[in-house]
């Protein structure tokens, strides 16, 4: 069973993967056997020194996902690079905080254009290159507490990714007859940057932790088994669906 789970020839390309939740993500497949392209708006020394010292090979791309320029790009250095791709994790993303009252159209177009956006066009240049390739392959997009919940403070950010849940079902009902699967990680209240200011304020911390049954925040290797999972052919017959990583939050 366990060979099910083995990712070793595999290639895969995550977003975001200088830190956060998607170098965890990136660390996690290549400890399952995959080689990785890194793609971030920053250099990845660290999460290519991770893969490396896995024994993996890694391909750092320097791309801003706020358009979706970069994207076809994307597809043609995975290519030229390792001749395939086989997995996408759609992991880059942002949030942006302010009462929807005074909320700005930029802050809308930001969140909405790398989260949902250029999720749907990277995910469609990949799935014609699993087309081509006619292998078939694995796309995971990252969505959250707030495909579920309506949040507060973060309008764009709630939009963007109930949206993702949505477009993750859509894409895996095309494309499953491609042997393509889509499906979704959503984290629950994760210890990264994009968290830092809710751990910073002391009562909405307390409040957050208050609620979580496993009692602590995730952490990026928290969400790397199960992408391992759905990265892999265990999860063959999983079509367009969202698996909650959250400690039990909304088990509550
Ligand atoms: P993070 O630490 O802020 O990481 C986000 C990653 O995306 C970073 O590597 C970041 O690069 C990259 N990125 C941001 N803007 C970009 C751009 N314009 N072009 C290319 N890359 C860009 O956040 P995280 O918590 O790991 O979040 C990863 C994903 O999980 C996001 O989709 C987030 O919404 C989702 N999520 C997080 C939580 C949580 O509790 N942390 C919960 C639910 C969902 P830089 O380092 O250069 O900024």
């Amino acid at each position: 069973m366990l060979e099910k789970f083995n990712l070793e020839g595999k290639v895969a390309i995550v977003t975001g993967a200088s830190t956060g939740l998607g170098q965890g993500m990136a660390i996690g497949l290549a400890e399952a056997g995959a080689n990785v392209v890194g793609v971030d708006y920053v250099e990845m020394p660290e999460t290519q020194e991770k893969v490396e010292g896995l024994g993996k090979k890694f391909h750092g791309i320097v791309a801003n996902l706020l358009t979706i320029d970069p994207v076809q790009d994307i597809v043609d250095q995975t290519v030229a690079t390792f001749g395939k791709v086989d997995i996408l994790i759609n992991n880059a993303g942002i949030i942006r905080r302010e009462d929807a009252i005074n909320f700005t159209e930029k802050d809308w177009d930001d969140v909405m254009n790398i989260n949902i956006k250029t999720v749907f066009f990277l995910s469609q240049a990949v799935a014609k290159q699993f087309i081509k390739q006619e292998t078939g392959g694995k796309i995971i997009n990252i969505a959250s507490m707030l495909s579920y919940q309506g949040g507060i403070r973060v309008p764009s950010y709630t939009s963007s990714k109930s949206g993702v849940m949505g477009l993750t079902r859509l894409l895996a009902n095309e494309w499953a007859k491609h042997n393509i699967n889509v499906n979704a990680i959503a984290p629950g209240y994760m210890a990264t940057n994009n968290t830092a200011p809710l751990r910073a304020d002391e009562g909405r911390s307390e409040e957050i932790l208050g609620r979580i049954p496993a009692g602590r925040w995730g952490t990026p290797a928290d969400v790397a088994g199960p992408a391992v999972f759905l990265a892999s052919s265990a999860a063959d017959y999983v079509n367009g669906y969202t698996l909650a990583v959250d400690g039990g939050w909304l088990a509550r």
